[in-house]
């Protein structure tokens, strides 16, 4: 008998998260050496990890046969001063992923409905199917969630609302005059989750948390995968009221954030230096990437966050391309978007490698 025949029919109909290409493994597999690929396909931060993060994990390691602090009392402690709420307001995850997760194993079954917009961070749709919930998807004209269309599109059996502000991989956002609209029609059955991975990179964000402050059913979700450079150690935490962190906390593996993230995470927060070097590059690369597409006439979103979405004609062909010359882009066949790959920016180095890489393979 075949264990599809027996096993959850929900994990069997899942198709598997797709992440950005491994170095190594393209290293292996094109006989490169890592140090000469460039991999701008995961949104990571090209400055590197925080250097104060990298001194305190050096130091955790000391410590590493004894298990983590399961609480994570000195970091929920830490995050809750830095936003002004209390511990009780702060869970910890092992990235903000499994944040999304515990989400769903709260407020989903096979009943429950998941919303979120047509473009939005495709782990919301997977973790819809792996719980049976219907996934709901909302069209976002112009690559924008369209929270007044969301809303509308919330019925008795909704649970989450998912809003990735800004979203990946379109690199939009939402105001907070349409935040706040959302939010008057939101009903008491409904969870919104609020994903803020890129929340650090805005000039102007909008304030979530507030919602937190008044006891809505939200949950605001932030990393230090991004900003912090800290993608490989595993470290999200939500903010969230009371009520509704308490919930969650129930459903998470005891010891889901190891010691290491955990004093990484601790000193990446207070590192503003490298926050604020991390957007300053930033914020030149992405303007950089949207004059060099303007200048060749090529269709791109404007982003906000540390990625840009671009039209090529066809994505997979251009993703096979510059990898073979060592450049990892991101196809989006994916998201349904067969015509488009989605950059990360780098450092001006590299975003002038691949701009120089996509001109001669592209044909300019
Ligand atoms: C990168 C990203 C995350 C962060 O994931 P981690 O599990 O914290 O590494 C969350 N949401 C979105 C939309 C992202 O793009």
């Amino acid at each position: 008998m075949a264990v599809e025949q027996f096993a959850n029919r929900f994990v069997c109909d899942l198709v598997a998260y797709e992440p950005g290409k491994p170095i190594d493994e393209t290293a292996r597999e094109l006989g490169l050496q890592p140090q000469d690929i460039i991999k701008l396909a995961s949104n990571e931060n090209p400055l590197g990890p925080s250097p104060l993060a990298k001194e305190a994990m050096i130091k955790a390691l000391d410590d590493a046969h004894i298990y983590p602090d399961g609480g994570g009392y000195r970091l929920r402690t830490a995050i809750a001063q830095k936003f002004g709420f209390e511990r009780e307001n702060v869970i910890l995850g092992n990235g903000s992923n499994e944040i999304i997760e515990l989400l769903c194993h709260c407020f989903l079954n096979r009943d429950a409905e998941l919303i979120a917009a047509e473009h939005a961070f495709v782990v919301y749709q997977l973790m819809a199917t792996l719980f049976g919930a219907r996934y709901v998807k909302v069209a976002d004209p112009g690559f924008v969630h369209d929270l007044e269309a969301m809303a509308n599109a919330i019925t008795p059996q909704t649970r989450l609302v998912f809003v990735a502000n800004p979203n990946n991989p379109t690199g939009t956002m939402v105001d907070q005059a349409a935040l706040d609209r959302f939010m008057d029609r939101l009903p008491e059955h409904v969870i919104a989750v609020f994903d803020e991975a890129y929340y650090e990179f805005l000039d102007e964000a909008p304030d979530t948390l507030k919602y937190v402050r008044e006891g809505r059913n939200v949950c605001v979700l932030r990393t230090c995968s991004k900003i912090h450079g800290l993608a490989a150690l595993r470290v999200g935490y939500g903010l969230a009221p009371a009520h509704v962190a308490k919930i969650l906390q129930k459903a998470r593996q005891p010891f889901n954030v190891n010691a290491v993230a955990q004093a990484g995470a601790l000193a990446a927060l207070t590192d503003d230096s490298h926050m604020q070097k991390t957007k300053a590059v930033n914020d030149e690369g992405l303007a950089f990437y949207h004059q060099a597409f303007r200048e060749r006439g090529l269709e791109f979103v404007p982003s906000v966050a540390n990625f840009v979405l671009v039209k090529v004609g066809d994505g997979d062909d251009l993703f096979r391309k510059m990898l073979q010359r060592g450049i990892i882009l991101r196809a989006m066949s994916s998201y349904k978007l067969p015509e488009w790959v989605r950059i990360s920016v780098g450092t001006m180095e590299q975003n002038r490698r691949c701009i120089e890489v996509m001109d001669e393979v592209m044909g300019r």
